[in-house]
């Protein structure tokens, strides 16, 4: 049936085509490829996301609930001192201290979150304790250090020899330059769609090698770094922290898919907004990258990221677990 809505819109648009049918025509923009995947689902971003996926699979296809499995997800990279931008062995700071961020929010929007968390090799976990034993949604410092101890988290050193040599060496120029797409950065961002159709999120990372003591990015910040929202879908953002709150990132893009866009088409209007707001500032796009990825509650998901070299990892069960480039605004 044509709903009032539907019809209305359709006449406008059909009065907008008689009258001027060659200024509409020549907008039209090639329509953006829909990724259409089969619930449940998960999506991470980076190439480590292959592994988180498996973890979080292991729960999604056991009819698990999203929200563990995005926990469990996490945890892999987190876990994996090879990892270097998450988790133990993430990069420290200038002062030589890993200081790691993170948040997770599930399909009732309860939030946890903690920021600038010392010693502790699974903030994820700590942010989910905060959003399920506290009354608060985010710790940050010895605050989120104390909170973690008194709920049995072990208090574990995260440098790495390898990370504190390359701090030393840093600290000969001192030179604070995130560089796109090389890990001195990266996060992982996790969102999924469980068998019974809720969603959930998780984001955690150690940041950008050196950093300013106590320098909070996205990742912890829900809204910028992660987003959800059972109704209409989830979002999570990596790359330049600033940027990505700036424009409250992933929040915006579930916004636009409340709006009708796809997962994809609202992931570029996210990445369009930054480029307009780091032109406005007459700042360079060379050095920055961003990269949301989104799901909606169909299961169908997307990504955009602002320049090559972002990837992403999808899996589902028809296509399996596979690793995807996003497209990208600066060609
Ligand atoms: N978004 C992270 C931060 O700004 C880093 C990254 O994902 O590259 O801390």
């Amino acid at each position: 049936m044509t709903s009032r809505r539907t019809f209305v819109r359709f006449s406008a648009l059909a009065a907008a085509i008689t009258i001027l049918p060659d200024k509409l025509f020549a907008k039209t923009v090639p329509a953006i490829p829909l990724g259409k995947g089969t619930k449940p689902i998960v999506l991470s971003t980076w190439r480590f996301g292959i592994e988180a996926n498996q973890a979080a699979w292991e729960v999604l296809k056991n009819g698990g609930r999203a929200l563990d499995a995005v926990e469990a997800g996490v945890r892999v990279p987190e876990g994996d001192p090879k990892e270097r931008s998450v988790g133990y062995g993430g990069r420290p700071d200038r002062d030589g201290r890993v200081t790691l961020d993170a948040c997770i929010m599930d399909e009732f929007a309860n939030i946890g979150s903690v920021a600038c968390l010392e010693y502790i090799k699974h903030p994820i976990s700590v942010a989910r304790a905060v959003m399920e034993k506290t009354p608060h949604v985010m710790l940050v410092g010895d605050g989120a250090l104390q909170f973690a101890l008194s709920q049995g988290f072990q208090k574990e050193n995260l440098l790495l020899e390898e990370s504190e040599k390359e701090w030393k060496e840093w600290l000969k120029t001192s030179k604070y330059q995130p560089i796109a797409n090389i890990e001195n950065h990266d996060t992982i961002g996790m969102i999924a769609l469980d068998a019974n159709g809720n969603l959930s999120g998780a984001c955690t990372t150690s940041g950008m090698a050196f950093k300013m003591h106590g320098r909070v990015g996205d990742s912890p910040i829900i809204g910028a770094g992660l987003y959800v929202d059972n109704e209409i879908g989830a979002a999570t953002a990596t790359g330049h922290g600033e940027e990505v709150i700036r424009t409250a990132g992933s929040h915006l893009v579930v916004e636009l898919m409340r709006q009708g866009k796809s997962p994809k088409a609202a992931c570029k209007e996210a990445v369009d907004r930054i480029v307009k707001l780091v032109e406005r500032r007459e700042k360079s796009l060379k050095d920055i990258q961003i990269g949301f990825i989104a799901l909606n509650k169909a299961g169908e998901y997307g990504a955009y990221c602002l320049q090559s070299g972002f990837n992403y990892a999808v899996y589902d069960q028809n296509e399996g677990n596979r690793l995807i480039d996003s497209d990208y605004f600066l060609k």
